[in-house]
């Protein structure tokens, strides 16, 4: 038994880094987790590892930053384990670093398109389903940057702080009708997002931006969806929730 039993829990983006994480304590914690990706190995990696570890889980290759797939993913939800409780639009990416003047329109339509409109499109899916559950939770993965700006990352901050509006104009919307919907905001974690793309010395140059002195771990953002996402959270809805290591505290 544990704080999740007998729930389904959708999460996007959940074949790499903090969707991994989410998804692999969601199940941990008595979840059945629909793992969805565009990337169909590391989709199929994270449910192999949940199933090696007796959870329940179900992949299904999706692109967030398209309506139908996510359409899709939540009927195949329900057919697959007859009800979506819990749903966490977590996919996204980091997209080019160039200033405001020179960001190039494809780059800026690509990020808004799967960071943005990707989590529209979800809660578009997930909020029907859920009120024919009578309720559910939604979190939605923002970042330090829908908070504050960043140069070098205007489509990235413009679709954080959008999330923001949209997690609460949702919760403004739907709470009274069961539905619980919160951001999360991370600071700068160690996962590929980041590895794969910087090198050694600008990953030590955004550690110190963090009063803690080091990155957050992908695991450390996992464990404030699962509370967020448990019964524990229950009078928790339209927030923003920090897991930063104090970045916005200065
Ligand atoms: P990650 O390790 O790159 O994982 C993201 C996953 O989403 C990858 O498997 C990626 O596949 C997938 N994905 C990309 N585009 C997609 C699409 N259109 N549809 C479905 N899946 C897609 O990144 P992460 O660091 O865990 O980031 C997860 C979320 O946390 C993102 O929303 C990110 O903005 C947010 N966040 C991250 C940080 C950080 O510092 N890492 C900080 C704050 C917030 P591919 O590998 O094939 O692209």
């Amino acid at each position: 038994m544990g704080l999740l039993s007998k729930k389904t829990a959708i999460v996007t983006g959940a074949g790499s880094g903090i969707g991994r994480s989410i998804a692999e304590l969601y199940a941990a914690n008595g979840a059945s987790v629909i793992v969805t990706d565009i990337d169909e190995k590391g989709g199929q990696a994270t449910v192999d590892a949940i199933l090696k570890a007796n959870g329940q889980a179900h992949f299904i290759k999706a692109d967030s930053s398209k309506a139908g797939d996510n359409e899709k993913i939540v009927q195949e939800a329900v057919a697959k384990f007859g009800k979506v409780d819990i749903a966490c639009n977590n996919a996204g990416i980091g997209g080019l670093a160039a200033p405001t003047g020179e960001y190039p329109i494809d780059a800026w339509d690509k990020v808004i398109a799967i960071n943005l409109s990707g989590v529209f499109y979800g809660m578009r899916y997930q909020i029907p389903a859920m009120l024919l559950n009578k309720g559910g939770v939604i979190i939605n993965m923002a970042s330090i940057l829908g908070q504050v700006g960043f140069a070098g990352s205007p489509a990235y901050v413009a679709a954080k702080h959008g999330v923001v509006g949209l997690t609460k104009t949702a919760a403004i919307e739907y709470s009274s009708k069961g539905i619980r919907v919160v951001a999360v905001g991370p600071g700068f974690i160690e996962t590929p997002l980041l590895t794969d793309k910087l090198p050694e010395e600008k990953m030590k140059a955004l550690a110190t931006l963090h009063p803690i002195g080091r990155l957050g771990k992908p695991e450390e953002v996992a464990e404030l969806v699962l509370w967020l996402s448990s019964e524990k959270a229950s009078f928790v809805t339209g927030g923003y929730y920090a897991v930063d290591g104090a970045y916005l505290a200065p």
